[in-house]
């Protein structure tokens, strides 16, 4: 017995069987679903991809190469595996998107063409004429207010102590819900693009600002995608960045890793740049980790476990933030579970973040009710390090706020008041959640547009109870 241990503590087993008093039932085993991974030649069942070899398919080159940005390129891949209802459908959602359309063979083998309509992937990357609802009457373009806290092209600094670089406007896949639709892609019919390209000029003046301001200390390399960063701009970043005194920490994002892990497998020039980085801090005592964006159990298959090892045995960290999306993870069961697989491949889930305002994609937002009930759902399933916080990055530039955080909530009008006293103290953000899943009396007021204002005056004189 331990000296610290009072003598009266219960004795828990019985000392005669050594038998354990509190036998758990044995697991259903469905609740271990988070183990299987997609493995085999998933591809060959789609027509344009039945002779490719697993040699071929894990080339990233090959992947870039055969990414399909057009609709008829599409077409030609499935040939009859879409109705000719569902290609309509997507010719009409293509015109119709405010961003670009970048799917690889990998992508593409993952949605089950059975059910197009339903499938998670494809509501996040394949826009369909049919599912578009009007956009939220308080809607922005840059609905975080990201260019008004830029200091210099491309780098946001809101919170203290960290920024946000966006290296690059280009990503290896476009999602529906992107919040940098203002920035990210080539320009569509339906928007303008802000320009961000990379460019030694551009990063010289973030750099120069970066190296100016001794509060700042973590650095997210984002875009676009860190993935698109070539293998010597990912050196460059990374060493500039790490070797001025204030910056401890710094991460790449790149949402590369679920829709293209074949790059980490086989594009050794760029995990060596990686690496390398990550050497360099270690000796210099710095931080270096990888984020990434994985959205539904789907996307992480055998291929993304492998990525991910590579990443894992060289001890870099990795982390996860999802976006919540409407029928694609907003039920406890889908939650759980991406959080449970993430966590089975040693991602670590990091954020929810409640789908931001964007154009074009009011189809794709859940209430801020809906993240409030999957927390308590998804909290207790697993370690607590690997349980996501659920926020909300608030409109108009407050930052990311824990959802159970808000002021007052109004579930008739959708309308949340949020403060965040350490980011833009004095001031309130407002949330809105998309019009269509209010109760009637809540629809009928965003209908009229007198109503508008009384709403907003409305929340500021709640209090939550
Ligand atoms: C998300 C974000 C960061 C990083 O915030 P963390 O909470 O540390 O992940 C930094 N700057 C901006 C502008 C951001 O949006
Ligand atoms: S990868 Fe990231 S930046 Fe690029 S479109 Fe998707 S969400 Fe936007």
């Amino acid at each position: 017995m331990s000296p610290n241990a009072p003598n009266s503590l219960p004795v828990i087993s019985d000392s005669a069987s050594c038998a354990p008093r509190a036998l758990k039932p044995a697991v259903d085993p469905a609740t271990l679903k988070h183990r299987d991974l997609l493995d085999g030649d998933f591809w060959r069942k789609i027509p344009a991809y039945k002779d490719v070899s697993e040699e071929t398919f894990v080339d990233h080159k090959w992947q870039s190469k055969h990414t399909i940005t057009r609709a008829d390129k599409l077409l030609d891949a499935l040939q009859n595996l879409a109705s000719e209802g569902f290609i309509k459908d997507l010719e009409a959602g293509f015109k119709r998107a405010p961003m670009a359309v970048r799917v690889s063979p990998y992508l593409l083998s993952l949605i089950n063409w059975d059910d197009p309509y339903s499938d998670p992937l494809r509501i996040q990357f394949l826009p369909l004429g049919s599912r578009f609802l009007p956009d939220h009457p308080k809607l922005g373009l840059d609905s975080l207010g990201e260019q008004a806290d830029a200091p210099t092209p491309g780098l946001t600094h809101r919170y203290s102590d960290k920024a946000l670089f966006l290296a690059i406007d280009t990503c290896p896949v476009y999602c529906r819900f992107c919040t940098r639709s203002y920035a990210v892609g080539l320009d569509t019919e339906e928007v303008e693009k802000v320009s961000l390209k990379a460019s030694g000029d551009r990063w010289d003046k973030a750099f120069e600002y970066v190296a100016s301001r001794p509060e700042l200390e973590d650095i997210v390399i984002s875009g676009g995608d860190s993935y698109n960063l070539r293998a010597a701009w990912v050196r460059e970043i990374g060493t500039r960045l790490l070797e001025m005194p204030n910056i401890r920490r710094i991460r790449f994002a790149s949402k590369g890793l679920a829709v293209m892990p074949q790059k980490l497998l086989t594009d050794d020039e760029w995990v060596e740049a990686l690496v390398e980085v990550h050497t360099l801090g270690r000796a210099l005592g710095k931080e270096v980790c990888f984020h990434t964006h994985f959205n539904h159990p789907n996307e992480i298959t055998a291929h993304s476990q492998r990525a991910l090892s590579r990443l894992f045995m060289e001890g870099i960290t990795v982390r996860n933030q999802s976006v919540l999306i409407r029928g694609v993870n907003d039920t406890p069961e889908v939650m759980g579970l991406l959080v449970k697989r993430l966590s089975y491949i040693n991602v670590h889930p990091y954020y929810v973040y409640i789908h931001d305002l964007v154009k074009g994609g009011e189809d794709m937002r859940t209430s801020l009710q809906t993240a409030l009930d999957l927390e308590k759902h998804v909290r207790g399933l697993t370690a607590g390090f690997n349980t996501p916080t659920f926020v909300v990055d608030a409109p108009g530039g407050g930052g990311k706020r824990n959802a159970h955080s808000y002021e007052a909530y109004d579930r008739v009008t959708g309308v949340s008041r949020w403060e965040a006293p350490s980011v833009k103290a004095g001031q309130s953000f407002y949330y809105f959640d998309p019009v269509d899943q209010l109760p009637e009396e809540g629809r009928a007021r965003w209908a009229d547009p007198g109503e508008r204002e009384k709403m907003i005056r409305e929340i500021n004189e709640q209090r939550r109870g």
